[in-house]
């Protein structure tokens, strides 16, 4: 028997998580986001749930070839564009979009022999200072790229820095419309905090009526079943399902009297006399080192927490108040490190996140290769 490790990616809740997009957006397109794999899913896993989907949105050239090559004929955009000439081959050739955020791309695109002129998406710097021209720089940009034959249309984007926040996404969008207002071409601004929070906030008529979600919107995790603003909001509040479940078992037991430690460094003492479970999942399968003694996690769809410091191939869970999980003629209980128990309880994968200080985000794109994954 191989170790007992699985990953299980959910179809139905990938279409139910996107149809949750839509419809926070109805009048949008949708970029179902896959960059970095798919959020750790496997590109390949999510395409039947997210097919969907009005296009792909992701970074890497590779991971577009890859969803080329499972027939996809829609739209597909670079979201940081090319890096360098010779990708613009491969946008021709595959006919990807790809973003423009710096003037060196202009110029790569400028001496590019072209046949099929390209479609590109001109990113402005609307405030989050990362990718993108400034908006004092914006329009000479895209004057430039509307003068160049190798272009074919142009479309218009920018990124919120704030979104799931209180900062919210007022400001930058006013900025974006000021300098956009008569500028042709489709508009996409709206990652999911964007879309879940703010879909149908719209600027006054004076700057347009620009809508946050415009004309394409850019759900990446709430796609995937978390909450892009936990613990404000939870999954539920949201209606979102989790689309990854990451599942293992006991393969081992230990009684340990008051005074007993528990695991390297010995971060955990029982006050008490406590059963403890052994799991077969570590940081080597993606669990999060720093996750502290606490964190919770389902032993036969029941809720408990880890107890000790999580090794490379094993974390500790408490079993006492759980008297039927165990080992039992070699089989262990089930354990849920976060998504859905077989008999349908639920741990959100943001509730661990908090409990180890990060995101959801970070877990989904942590799954190591050597877990095996199955898609149901
Ligand atoms: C990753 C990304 C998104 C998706 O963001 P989520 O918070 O996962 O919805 C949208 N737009 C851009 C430019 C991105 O890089």
């Amino acid at each position: 028997m191989p170790r007992p490790i699985l990953a299980t990616i959910h179809t139905h809740a990938l279409q139910h998580n996107l149809a949750r997009a839509r419809a926070a957006a109805p009048d949008a397109r949708v970029w179902a986001v896959v960059k970095a794999n798919a959020y750790g899913h496997g590109i390949e896993h999510v395409f039947e749930g997210l097919r969907g989907a009005d296009g792909f949105a992701l970074l890497d050239l590779a991971e577009a070839e890859r969803v080329r090559g499972l027939g996809w004929r829609g739209p597909i955009l670079l979201l940081e564009g090319v890096f360098e000439p010779r990708d613009l081959e491969l946008c021709s050739r595959l006919n990807l979009w790809h973003a423009i955020h710096s003037d060196p791309q202009i110029d790569m695109l400028a001496t590019h022999k072209t046949h099929q002129p390209h479609r590109v998406f001109l990113k402005m710097n609307s405030g989050m200072n990362r990718l993108g021209f400034t908006p004092a720089r914006f329009r000479a940009a895209w004057t430039r790229l509307n003068a160049l034959p190798q272009v074919d249309e142009i479309s218009l984007m920018t990124h919120f820095s704030d979104a799931d926040g209180a900062r919210g996404i007022a400001e930058q969008m006013t900025v974006f419309a000021t300098v956009t207002q008569d500028l042709p071409g489709e508009r996409t601004l709206s990652n999911s905090a964007a879309t879940l929070r703010h879909g149908a906030q719209s600027l006054s008529t004076r700057l347009g009526g620009l809508r946050a979600a415009a004309d394409w919107i850019r759900p990446g995790i709430a796609v995937y079943g978390s909450s892009p603003d936990f613990p404000e909001h939870a999954m539920t509040h949201w209606d979102l399902q989790p689309t990854m479940t990451l599942a293992s078992r006991i393969i081992g037991t230990q009684d340990l009297n008051a005074g007993d430690s528990v695991g390297y460094g010995s971060s955990f003492t029982a006050d008490r006399p406590m059963r403890i479970g052994i799991v077969a999942c570590g940081y080597a399968d993606g669990y999060p080192r720093c996750a502290p003694t606490g964190t919770p996690v389902l032993v036969n769809g029941m809720r408990t927490r880890t107890v000790g410091r999580v090794s490379m191939d094993m974390i500790t869970v408490d079993l006492s108040a759980l008297q039927h999980a165990g080992v039992e003629a070699g089989y262990g209980s089930e354990v849920t490190l976060w998504g859905r128990a077989r008999h349908g309880a639920v741990l959100p994968i943001d509730e661990v996140a908090h409990a180890a200080g990060t995101v959801g985000y970070e877990l989904m794109c942590a799954l190591a290769q050597r877990v095996p994954a199955i898609v149901l």
